[in-house]
């Protein structure tokens, strides 16, 4: 663990003085190939016997200052950043999976992931089975003499549920299984899945790691070990290499990540707390309220707040909730979530519309569900605008 807090380990870690030229921060490294000094070096760099970049699919200077720097915040030996959150989840699976094995997930999980494990891995042979993993009982009860993965995503997009990841750690560990947590909600600045016994912590970094919706990139931390082969799997074989520039413009996030979600989160829990007192909103899912099934799992593996993102279901159903979502003008109606500025997404007609009616109940998503990814406006302005778009 770093001597340093969490807001020094964020602007410092990954950040040297380029020796050449004397950068402060860290040059955008735009070549595709290195230079060899000779075969034999060549061949020494290929062997692994020597380091050396080689080809930006593999390896580049600006991606790995990135993930130095998220490596540290993770409190994780090696992190490997990919093209986009999907390719994240798609390389971290990927590397613990082959024909036959089989994995554990939650219930309520972001949709594009779910139509990975159904879709995608299901036709190369592995079977997912999905329960409600805030549930640790039920995750046991679906383990086989197969299953290679526990995957988690806490908090969940979008019904913020919560997940014991300490009592998902202890079950993986007896099985002889991975557990792969999908931690965007939480940030490194609120969640530290390693250090509660996961195997792999991963963050679609396009959101609050960015913080400034102008990047789309993934985040994969781990061991040594682990990292090298989500690496190997998502950037070099299957060629989901992040952009330097990307990369440049993410570390540049990662930076003020501490205070942004600090601002963020102390006003999601302004914001949930006023709409839970309101006889407009039928039900108000926030893991900061002591209402939340998860609220003392929360309190116990979250630090410093609970995260930007709150979710609430508009009284009246769909109709009501399209009304609401029509109606702010300060709140920006988009998808995506971790930014600066405040988004708004009703899920049964964008994120959850693939779903039926039926499924999305059975996920927890009611027809009015509204999710509020909280920016750093200033929450008398964010409230004025709910308030005038509940009606
Ligand atoms: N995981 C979660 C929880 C998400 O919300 C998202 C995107 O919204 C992703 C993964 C995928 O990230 P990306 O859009 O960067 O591929």
């Amino acid at each position: 663990m770093s001597e340093h807090g969490f807001d020094t380990v964020a602007v410092h870690a990954g950040d040297a003085p380029d020796p050449t030229t004397g950068a402060l921060d860290p040059p955008v490294v735009l070549s595709s190939a290195y230079a060899f000094d000779d075969a034999a070096d060549a061949a020494a760099q290929f062997s692994g016997a020597r380091f050396g970049h080689i080809y930006s699919r593999w390896r580049n200077p600006t991606v790995r200052a990135l993930e130095a720097k998220v490596a540290a915040l993770e409190e994780a030996e090696a992190c490997a950043a990919l093209a986009s959150g999907m390719a994240a989840v798609h390389a971290s699976l990927s590397a613990h999976l082959g024909a036959g094995d089989h994995v554990v997930a939650p219930r309520s999980l972001y949709a594009e992931t779910a139509r990975l494990l159904t879709g995608h891995f299901a036709r190369f042979g592995v079977e997912t089975s999905f329960v409600d993993a805030t549930d640790p009982g039920q995750v046991e009860g679906a383990l086989r003499p197969e299953t290679r993965v526990i995957y988690a995503e806490t908090p969940a997009n979008p019904t913020l549920a919560v997940t014991d990841l300490s009592a998902l750690a202890a079950l993986a560990e007896a099985h002889g299984a991975a557990l792969i947590v999908d931690s965007t909600f939480a940030t490194p600045a609120h969640q530290r899945p390693l250090a509660l016994g996961a195997h792999l912590s991963l963050h679609s970094a396009t959101k609050a790691l960015c913080g400034h919706g102008d990047a789309v990139g993934g985040v994969v931390s781990g061991s040594e070990a682990r990292v090298a082969e989500v690496r190997a799997e998502g950037a070099r074989t299957c060629g989901g290499a992040l952009a330097p520039l990307s990369a440049m413009l993410l570390a540049r996030g990662v930076r003020t990540l501490g205070l942004r979600t600090a601002r963020a989160s102390a006003t999601a829990l302004a914001l949930a707390q006023r709409l839970s007192d309101d006889p407009r909103v039928a039900r108000v899912h926030y893991p900061g309220l002591p209402s939340h099934p998860g609220h003392a799992v929360a309190r116990r593996q979250m630090r410093g707040g609970f995260g930007a993102l709150v979710a609430f279901e508009v009284a009246g159903g769909r109709e009501a909730g399209e009304r609401c979502y029509d109606a702010v003008r300060l709140v920006t109606r988009a998808v995506s979530l971790g930014d600066v500025r405040t988004l708004l997404t009703h899920a049964a007609s964008t994120t959850h519309a693939s779903l039926s009616e039926t499924q999305r109940a059975a996920a927890g998503i009611g027809e009015g569900l509204m999710r509020l990814s909280v920016g750093i406006e200033d929450v008398e302005d964010l409230w004025a605008d709910l308030d005038r778009a509940l009606g």
